[in-house]
């Protein structure tokens, strides 16, 4: 990074650095990189995302979408995937993917997977207040989330105080977040179990996955990452790992999700090696509250 102003913040600088650094990463070719102006004008509107935050949430510019998970053999609704959208007065839609790895990087996110799941709670709560029935939702959970303390404290209390209401809240972990897990954080995975939680092992087979993440904790639910599902009628060899992936997981005692199904192919591929449960566009997209309500 080249100092082009010196009174600017000296930790401003190296985060530019920072992101030239990060743009040469994956390149093996290259040596350096400086930070030009586009990396930059990226960094401002970065740290304006982040310094919008607090006020965003507190003005009510976030909310979950829901996607719906149905039953592969019936097609009934199972379960949901909250995800996050961001309505930005500005900016429009804004969908996780801008925002969530910033955050994520600033040690943000915990607010962010806070409030979904306190909305998840209230969504429940209310269904049950009024005599309908829970359905249990998934919230993505961060790394960052599970040293935490206060979040983590705030989710036993509210589960806690539910002893009736059982199976409202479910929780998808990543394998990079979990292999990274230390003890405490294990610890509290296995408490919230506990406490009537799903927890779920997201995105298997994107990048490295290992054996030994099945192997040494016990999910409830694995899901198949998109990755895999395009395979379907493409790769024999994808199929196959598909197909034993899943036999393996009934072995271990954990129920399947195939994410990202969009054709029917796949549908009728993933029914013949008996996936439980499918999530994707060729049933629904992710949706906002009173149009997943009227689902139900
Ligand atoms: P994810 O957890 O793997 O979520 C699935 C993503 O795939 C969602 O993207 C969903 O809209 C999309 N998707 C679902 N079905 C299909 C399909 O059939 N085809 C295709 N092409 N895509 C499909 P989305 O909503 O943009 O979310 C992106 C990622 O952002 C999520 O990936 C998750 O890692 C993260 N995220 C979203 N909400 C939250 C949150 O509240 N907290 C945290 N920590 N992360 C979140
Ligand atoms: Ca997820
Ligand atoms: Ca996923």
């Amino acid at each position: 990074y080249n100092i082009v102003d010196p009174t600017r913040k000296i930790h401003h600088m190296i985060d530019r650095a920072k992101l030239a650094e990060n743009s040469i990463s994956s390149d093996r070719g290259a040596d350096y990189a400086v930070c030009d102006e586009k990396m930059s004008s990226e960094y401002v509107s970065q740290r304006l995302l982040i310094s919008e935050l607090d006020n965003a949430l507190q003005k009510g510019e976030f909310q979950p979408y829901y996607q719906p998970v149905v039953d592969a053999k019936t097609g009934e609704i199972v379960s949901a995937e909250a995800l996050i959208r961001w309505k930005h007065p500005e900016k429009g839609m804004i969908s996780p993917g801008q925002f969530i790895p910033i955050f994520e990087k600033e040690g943000h996110i915990t607010k962010i997977d806070s409030f979904m799941a306190n909305r998840i709670f209230d969504f429940n709560l209310n269904r049950v207040k009024n005599g309908k029935k829970a359905i249990p939702c998934a919230i993505n959970l961060s790394r960052v989330d599970f040293y935490d303390t206060k979040f983590m404290n705030m989710m036993k209390q509210k589960l806690g105080d539910q002893e009736n209401v059982k199976n409202i809240l479910k929780l998808e972990v990543t394998e990079s977040s979990y292999t990274l897990l230390e003890t405490e954080a294990v610890s509290f995975l296995e408490q919230v179990k506990k406490l009537g939680i799903s927890l779920m092992l997201d995105d298997f087979g994107s990048g490295v996955s290992s054996l030994s993440t099945i192997e040494n904790f016990e999910f409830d639910i694995i899901k198949l990452d998109m990755g895999f599902v395009a395979q379907i009628g493409k790769s024999a060899k994808g199929e196959a790992i598909i197909k034993h992936v899943i036999g393996l997981f009934h072995d271990l005692g954990a129920k399947v999700v195939a994410e990202g199904v969009e054709t029917k192919e796949q549908l009728e591929f993933l029914l013949s090696v008996d996936c439980d449960m499918i999530q994707g566009y060729y049933f629904y997209k992710p949706m906002p509250e009173e149009e997943f309500v009227k689902l139900l």
